[in-house]
């Protein structure tokens, strides 16, 4: 009588990998914002709205649902404070 004992098995530890953002950050410079409409905090998209002698006025927009939920000027020349 031979008594083999394979013990062939071995166990396999399931690596799963994390395939969302793992160090994959993407220059993104749209913040997320308050939707009202949709009731929770969305991606936005920034569009120029109007371009002001004090800076260029950027309305953002829900990227879900289109509103508006907020504007921003965007100064780009603030050179009016000199302190000599
Ligand atoms: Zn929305």
């Amino acid at each position: 009588m031979q008594m083999e004992q394979k013990n062939s098995r071995y166990a396999r530890t399931a690596v799963s990998r994390r395939a969302d953002t793992a160090g994959a950050y993407r220059d993104f410079e749209a913040t997320e914002l308050y939707c009202p409409r949709c009731k929770r905090a969305v991606p936005v998209r920034k569009r120029l709205l109007l371009v002001l002698p004090e800076g260029d006025k950027y309305e953002y927009l829900c990227s879900l649902c289109s509103a508006t939920v907020g504007t921003k000027i965007d100064r780009q020349k603030n050179n009016d404070s000199l302190i000599v």
